[in-house]
């Protein structure tokens, strides 16, 4: 399997070499080739297979280049309970009414759904620069989630530092500690006097200050990254063959479109996907533009689903390239357009074409809690902001009482305590393996919002 970039002027690269680079060079993402099928053999033995094992033949044609018995290493360390994730089935489903699961994502080490794809994606790393003995210094800017889960995804790698950022003063204490009570020497936190967009800023001039990226070998680990989106292709795979291999409507709570992208991928290989409902909360960019061809940049509004106040979806240029015959040429205008005028506006064929498989709709602050409550009241469950706003979306789009509604909870209630027992009453407790959080060490370095201090730091701290 070779991948392309989604504009279609950098080189084509094979696997390894698409998980290090991220971002391709012509500034497109990369893409496979083609698109490999299961077939309903393949579907049928895959019915009993522990989540590790289904896994590694879900991915294996997408991971040319790595020997097979290496590769089903890697994932069977990657997806190990009760070492990384704390539930037996990974990712288990949970009966929610009348036809509906929730498919919990929650259970690894920072108790969200990003675990899944960063603890697989930590682990290509070593393996990969081991292999070719080099190092890499990964630098990022988080105001919470990502930060704590690519943290544990690189502690203690080999070949691997990373430095992440934070807003001081600006993230929840939960997220906070998740990231600075972590005392591998490979990891070290900045808390920056500034916004996260100061953070996000001194990130974006790093990478661009090409000597500095290439002495340190910079890298990063957002959800652009392809191994991300694979890694996430499993757990479709998976719930799907659970509930019998019918076809499931999906409800995903999104932000960057790499959730649900994954889903996508999932269809293309041929399982049995009805719909993917995707939900966004009011920065609803997705759902216009899924909705009516509108794809514009709107300002940020801050909301209790905080991993979803995005208002450009980095992945949603993956889905263009398929709804545009792979015309590296024309997203390459499209994407030229959008950074110029903050608008891109999708063809009527490609949006009809789209809607044979997505669904889309916005869900503001007041029916979250309201659907918060409603499910607890009813099933006795807590659920987090974003998996709430996914609730919503599917039971007012999905296709009937016939078909399965499974959404998918991308957090635990515990990370967003203020926003959950506001709208329940009843506060989240950290899970046990979590429960002495606020008492651990913390460790970070607080500098001011100036570049030249901050790449100072990070040049001392990655030989
Ligand atoms: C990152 C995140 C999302 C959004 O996922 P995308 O892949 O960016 O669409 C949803 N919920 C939670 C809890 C997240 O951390």
């Amino acid at each position: 399997m070779r991948y392309v970039s989604t504009r279609g002027a950098a080189p084509v690269l094979g696997f390894e070499d698409v998980v290090l680079a991220g971002l391709a060079r012509d500034g497109g993402l990369y893409v496979p080739q083609s698109w490999p099928t299961a077939t309903a053999d393949d579907l049928k033995r895959w019915s009993s297979l522990s989540y590790a094992d289904l896994a590694v033949e879900v991915m294996r044609p997408f991971v040319e280049g790595i020997p097979e018995s290496d590769f089903a290493a890697i994932v069977h360390e990657t997806y190990a309970a009760p070492a990384v994730f704390h539930h037996a089935a990974v990712t288990p489903l949970r009966q929610l009414d009348a036809n509906e699961w929730l498919l919990e994502l929650f259970h690894g080490p920072t108790l969200a759904f990003k675990d899944v794809a960063l603890q697989l994606l930590g682990r290509l790393f070593e393996y990969i620069l081991r292999k070719r003995g080099e190092r890499i210094t990964v630098v990022g800017a988080t105001s919470g989630d990502t930060g704590s889960a690519a943290i544990e995804a690189c502690r203690d790698r080999e070949n691997v530092t990373i430095i992440m950022l934070h807003p001081a003063g600006r993230v929840s204490e939960v997220q906070r500690r998740q990231m600075t009570t972590v005392p591998s020497a490979n990891v070290h936190n900045v808390a920056v006097e500034g916004t996260f967009d100061d953070c996000q800023a001194l990130v974006k001039a790093m990478f661009n200050d090409h000597a500095f990226r290439d002495r340190l070998n910079l890298a990063a680990v957002n959800s652009i990254n392809w191994a991300r989106v694979l890694a996430q292709v499993v757990y479709y795979v998976q719930s799907s063959l659970a509930l019998g291999g019918r076809p499931v409507d999906f409800a995903v709570p999104t932000g960057n479109f790499g959730d649900v992208f994954a889903g996508y991928v999932a269809a293309r290989m041929g399982v049995p996907v009805n719909k993917l409902i995707v939900a966004t909360n009011i920065n609803d960019i997705l759902s216009r533009a899924l909705r009516s061809g509108d794809y514009s940049r709107g300002t940020v509004q801050p909301t209790i689903s905080p991993s979803m106040d995005i208002q450009v979806s980095s992945n949603f240029e993956r889905l263009l390239f398929d709804l545009y015959d792979g015309d590296g040429v024309r997203i390459r205008q499209l994407m030229d357009d959008f950074s110029a005028t903050g608008k891109l506006a999708i063809g009527n064929a490609q949006i009809a074409r789209a809607s044979g498989l997505f669904v889309a709709d916005k869900v503001d602050e007041d029916e979250t809690r309201a659907t918060i409550a409603q499910v607890l009241k009813d099933s006795g469950m807590l659920i987090d902001p974003h998996t709430a706003v996914g609730v919503a979306a599917g039971r007012r789009l999905r296709s009937g009482p016939d078909v399965p509604l499974v959404t998918l909870a991308t957090a635990h209630p515990a990370k967003f305590p203020d926003a959950v027992s506001a709208a329940s009453g009843v506060h989240p407790a950290l899970p046990p393996h979590m429960a002495d959080l606020m008492s651990r060490t913390e460790r970070f370095e607080i500098l001011p919002n100036d570049l030249k201090s901050v790449q100072d730091h990070i040049a001392a701290r990655a030989s």
